[in-house]
């Protein structure tokens, strides 16, 4: 790197992580991470978070995105569960009205299937009884009739009713980026590309972490008081550089979505469907001109080493499931746009249970090693905030237990809004739209506002100095080239996937994944990352290989 705006962040931040004694360091720069990181930093304590790839490359940005309170856990009895959902859910909406939107879901009623008409109203009024206030919208049933009316494009035969309830969906990647942004913006140090490689010891007890620059090399020594383990499917694998004989906790599964073109389903909601294979819930999102359908469900081995990949037959699961309830799709794997897999970290029932996939609690745990060591395993993207906040509350019960007297302030995750939030996009595109739009398209200002919320001001600014930054990433996609300069200058972004997959989500709705643009968006990073010609060519190369690797599986 050449001195440039974002190498001179990087040194500094790497420079403030080996200077500052922190009281808390975070491993994992996930949901979790992020949260915890946040909620600490508001609280008044010096926090540094490690995320040793991108924000939220593990499991936070491969989820099926969507801020719900789970229908499904009321049919296994969990209430608890779902109480805590549906009032996170509100309060997420209030945080970040750009990035938690609500969404319509339809459940279909098929004549001897296993949910009948009665069981469903009353799950549905269970459901809207639990949310009290914070529902979204009320439910409401629909004959077969009205069903066919509202989803004409969905399978007849059999076809008894349905049940229409709300629900809220996300952009997790940028939920989690967002959050990260915030924890800065508090005064946590937070770096990407940061590994914990091993543990410092303090009389016995862990007193930090040993943390490898993976952009630079070299490696620095992170002082920190207390030290969280929020490392997703890697728990077990951070716990054992505090314990190498500790029990592993987890059981990882494999859930795989898949990205079609919403004109071949014909889904206007988000519909529930019962796999036809074995029955499993799964979802068909409407996601603009595309449907996210998702997911599978199945153990995964070979540890979190193992990148869960996306096999044909991940594909044909799903797939049948949609041609199924609507016949007139005929999808074909050469029909699927992107394909995404993500590892669960659940936590493993106890020895001898034969729990499937999909019967393993979704609940997180958190538990201290004997060293201080405090790991958070399992949960929800939905129930982040909450997590981190209890999290918190237990990093501040071990700091007193080591004499720390200082006061610190209750948690204000739930009332402080997230750096994009404090205003509806829609205003915000209405204000920018009247004001000026800088030429760009009302449909992109919109889009921006979805995006970044009262950030957009930050993206327009690029436009403004610099008009081809107004023209578009892929034609077709409403993101504009200023996307690339604000990922890279104001959202940590320093490889062509963290821009195209997790910034944007080029590589999930574009055809080539964004391939055929991956040199023109390393043109726009080159400059602002201080790449040479060579070095945004080997960019190019890898992440061409690592696309169109993926894509050979299964299409
Ligand atoms: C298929 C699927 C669908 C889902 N759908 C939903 C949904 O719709 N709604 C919902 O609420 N929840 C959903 N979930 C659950 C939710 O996505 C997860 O609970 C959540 O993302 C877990 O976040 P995390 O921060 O714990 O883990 P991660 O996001 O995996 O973060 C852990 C991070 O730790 C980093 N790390 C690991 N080792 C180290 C180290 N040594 N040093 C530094 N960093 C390290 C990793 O790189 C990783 O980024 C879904 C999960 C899956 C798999």
């Amino acid at each position: 790197m050449s001195t440039n705006g974002a190498a001179s962040r990087r040194a500094s931040t790497l420079a403030a992580l080996a200077e500052e004694p922190f009281d808390l360091l975070v491993v994992g720069g996930g949901i979790n991470g992020a949260g915890i990181a946040r909620d600490a930093a508001m609280r008044g304590l010096r926090t540094a978070m490690v995320e040793r790839g991108d924000f939220a490359c593990g499991t936070s940005s491969r989820s099926s995105k969507l801020i719900h309170g789970g229908l499904r856990y009321l049919e296994q009895g969990h209430l608890r569960l779902v109480l805590e959902a549906v009032r996170e859910r509100e309060r997420l909406r209030t945080l970040a009205p750009h990035l938690v939107r609500p969404q319509e879901f339809v459940v279909p009623i098929y004549r001897g299937g296993p949910v009948g008409f009665l069981k469903l109203a009353a799950g549905l009024m269970l459901y809207d009884v639990l949310a009290g206030f914070w529902s979204v919208k009320r439910h409401s049933m629909l004959g077969r009739r009205r069903m066919i009316a509202a989803e004409p494009a969905i399978k007849r035969d059999g076809l008894v009713g349905g049940g229409r309830y709300w629900d809220y969906r996300t952009d997790d990647a940028r939920l989690v980026l967002e959050t990260a942004l915030a924890a800065a913006r508090e005064g946590a140090v937070v770096l990407s590309y940061a590994e914990v490689a091993s543990f410092l010891d303090d009389g016995g007890r862990i007193g930090g972490a040993r943390v490898v620059d993976r952009v630079g090399g070299g490696e620095v020594e992170v002082h920190a008081r207390v030290v969280v383990n929020a490392a997703g499917p890697w728990v077990d694998e951070v716990a054992a550089l505090d314990d190498p004989t500790v029990k592993p906790r987890l059981r990882l599964t494999k859930g795989v979505h898949v990205m079609v073109p919403r004109n071949r389903v014909g889904n206007r909601a988000a519909i529930v469907l019962r796999a036809v294979r074995d029955g499993r819930v799964m979802f068909v999102i409407p996601w603009g001109e595309h449907s996210l359908v998702g997911t599978t469900d199945t153990d995964h081995h070979g540890g979190p080493e193992q990148d869960p990949v996306v096999e044909a037959d991940d594909v044909a699961y799903l797939l049948e499931t949609v041609n199924h309830y609507f016949p007139d799709a005929r999808l074909g794997a050469s029909d699927v746009v992107s394909a995404f897999a993500g590892l669960r970290p659940l936590i493993a029932p106890p020895d001898g249970s034969d729990a499937g996939p999909s019967d393993v609690s979704r609940e997180e745990e958190i538990f201290e090693s004997p060293r201080g060591l405090v790991t958070i395993a399992g949960g929800k993207l939905t129930a982040f905030r909450l997590i981190a906040e209890t999290v918190v509350d237990r990093v501040i019960t071990a700091l007193r237990r080591s004499g720390d007297t200082r006061r610190f302030a209750r948690s204000k995750t739930a009332v402080v809004p997230l750096p994009g939030g404090g205003s509806a996009p829609e205003l915000l595109a209405a204000a920018a739209i009247s004001h000026d739009g800088h030429g760009l398209a009302p449909s992109v200002i919109s889009h921006l506002a979805d995006r970044y919320g009262t950030r957009l001001d930050e993206v327009m600014g690029f436009v403004v100095a610099d008009r081809m930054l107004a023209r578009p990433i892929v034609d077709g996609l409403p993101d504009p080239r200023a996307e690339v300069a604000q990922a890279v200058e104001h959202e940590w972004g320093l490889t062509l996937e963290d821009v195209l997959r997790r910034r944007t989500q080029v590589a999930l709705l574009d055809d080539t994944s964004g391939g055929d643009v991956a040199a023109d968006v390393a043109g726009i990073m080159a400059s602002r990352l201080g790449w040479t010609r060579e070095a945004a060519e080997e960019a190019v190369r890898r992440y061409l290989a690592a696309t169109s690797g993926a894509r050979s599986r299964w299409r």
